[in-house]
């Protein structure tokens, strides 16, 4: 089971999820992207469990970016390949019309 799945199963955190989606303007924080966001926490559940529904603790991220952080809290260098991946995978499970103009060129 993933570390934290007994938070991301309850309604609380579907609510505070969507209260940090909102506070942070539906874009990640790192690089303003606005495709298919994941809320971060800052610091990790397993780290601070009594944190895990802290707004001050959330952060709006892409998929990249979180992959880049959690890659860079687990010590391992960042998988581009898998980075590069999903974010074509994200692009594309967007309507045409909110794609990115990079995407369009293709
Ligand atoms: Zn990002």
């Amino acid at each position: 089971m993933k570390a934290g799945a007994h938070v991301y199963y309850t309604s609380r955190w579907a609510r505070v999820r969507w209260i940090a989606l909102r506070r942070d303007g539906f874009a990640c924080v790192k690089c303003g992207a606005r495709g298919r966001l994941e809320v971060d926490h800052i610091e990790s559940i397993r780290r601070a469990p009594e944190r895990a529904y802290e707004l001050h603790n959330l952060q709006s991220l892409c998929t990249s970016c979180h992959s880049i952080k959690t890659n860079d809290e687990m010590g391992r260098a960042p998988n581009l390949a898998q980075i590069a991946w999903k974010t074509a995978v994200a692009e594309l499970a967007r309507p045409i019309g909110e794609r990115t103009k990079k995407c369009l060129r293709v």
